[in-house]
């Protein structure tokens, strides 16, 4: 029998449905879109923002020798100021599937955990930033700003965990060339290294990898005098440029590293002085340097350490991983405050660990990077719990309101 005046309406909490955090990781999961395939992924996205009311592109880059690579674009607003959220949809491949308490592209919720591959690198982080976008523009008209202004968009690639040639680099170039203009960027990637909100990574020391080469002259051991050994020249050189400090560190940064990672000289035979000897290195270096500044350094020391007689040059290897850092501002409190008003901890400005997407985008705008917490990422059983897939919508949240504020 139905009341006169029945129960007021329930408040409804929380979005339900297929639009919340949790639902949209599990749909991202169920797509095994193992680099470089998109199993569906960036079309879950698209049809999500799109009833939102997004501007969506979809964008295949390719390159010979590569394979295509679908990406995603979408933007709410045309004025500034215009906040981005990155990430990628493509995982590492899952291993032995076997060996996996639920399946690795099922996105089984078991004893509070969501388990498959990328729920924390890194489906879960995008899949919280939509819920949160939504949620915000749905508390606000369906606009990032009342007055018009301001803009939200999502720069979403399918090639981050693998080669990176058709990815987030081709899309920063695709979207500038389009006239747009980012002024801040949130990248999901599992920034957290124990719990939520330990840490948010705010720059990436830069990596230049090198042979180092030494001519000597081939000959017979028993007649070195007629030979040149280029086995202990090197080894001098390895020392000289080992033992140098190429710094000792900066404000946001550890000191800069120069790494030995194999010496060769092809040399099979006992009898035989080599020729020639080779000897690969990486650097890992802080923004004391830029590439070039670094390479004519290193290029410096080996000419000292050679004096006149040892013969020994440096063949450099390409890289796009230069050093960034996103300095502390109104930018970074902003995610600091946000982030502790939901987990109460006060984050960690990092910048360890290796590269990301990240060194790409900081050459259009800031950018920082938080999403959950890294522990099981590229692991069997990856899996995070349902709790942080909450907290960290409520933080984006809590970025936009104060972005937008
Ligand atoms: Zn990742």
């Amino acid at each position: 029998m139905p009341h006169k005046a029945g129960p007021p309406p329930r408040r409804r909490v929380k979005s339900v449905g297929m639009t919340d955090a949790i639902s949209i990781t599990r749909d991202l999961v169920r797509c095994p879109s193992v680099t470089p395939a998109d199993a569906g992924a960036l079309g879950v996205l698209e049809n999500i923002l799109k009833a939102a009311g997004f501007e969506v592109h979809r964008v295949t880059f390719s390159e010979p020798g590569t394979a295509d690579i679908d990406n995603l674009y979408a933007r709410i607003g045309n004025q500034a100021p215009h906040i981005t959220f990155a990430g990628h949809t493509d995982v590492v491949p899952p291993g032995d599937e076997s060996a996996w308490t639920h399946g690795p592209f099922s996105g089984e919720v078991k004893d509070g955990f969501l388990y498959g591959r990328g729920a924390v690198d890194m489906k879960g982080g995008i899949a919280c930033s939509v819920a949160a976008v939504l949620e915000y523009l749905k508390d606000n008209g369906g606009k990032p700003r009342e007055d018009g202004q301001g803009s939200i968009s999502f720069l979403i690639t399918g090639d981050e965990e693998d080669v990176s040639i058709n990815g987030t680099i081709k899309l920063l170039k695709w979207a500038a060339e389009r006239g747009e203009k980012f002024d801040h960027c949130v990248l999901g990637e599992p920034s957290n290294v124990e719990v939520l909100g330990d840490t948010i990574k705010v720059g990436r020391r830069g990596s230049q990898s090198g042979t180092l080469h030494v001519e000597g002259m081939q000959g017979h051991v028993a007649y070195p005098h007629r030979a040149a050994n280029p086995v202990p020249d090197i080894s001098r050189l390895i020392v000289a440029l080992s033992d140098e400090p190429l710094d000792h560190g900066s404000a946001q940064f550890q000191a800069s590293n120069l790494e030995f990672t194999s010496v060769d000289v092809g040399n099979a035979a006992s009898n035989v002085i080599p020729g020639q000897a080779r000897a690969k290195f990486n650097i890992r270096y802080n923004d004391n340097h830029t590439q070039e500044s670094l390479r004519k350094l290193v290029e410096e020391r080996l000419t000292k350490a050679c004096g006149n007689r040892i013969r020994a040059r440096i063949a450099w290897e390409p890289s796009n991983s230069n050093v960034f850092v996103t300095k502390p501002g109104p930018f970074t409190d902003l995610a600091v405050a946000a982030i502790e008003a939901v987990t109460g901890r006060k984050p960690e400005l990092s910048t360890s660990g290796g590269t990301s997407d990240a060194r790409f985008i900081s050459s259009y705008c800031p950018v920082i990077e938080f999403g959950l917490v890294g522990q099981t990422m590229h692991q069997i059983n990856e899996r995070t719990p349902i709790a942080d897939l909450e907290k960290l919508t409520q933080v984006y949240r809590g970025v936009l309101d104060r972005y937008f504020a």
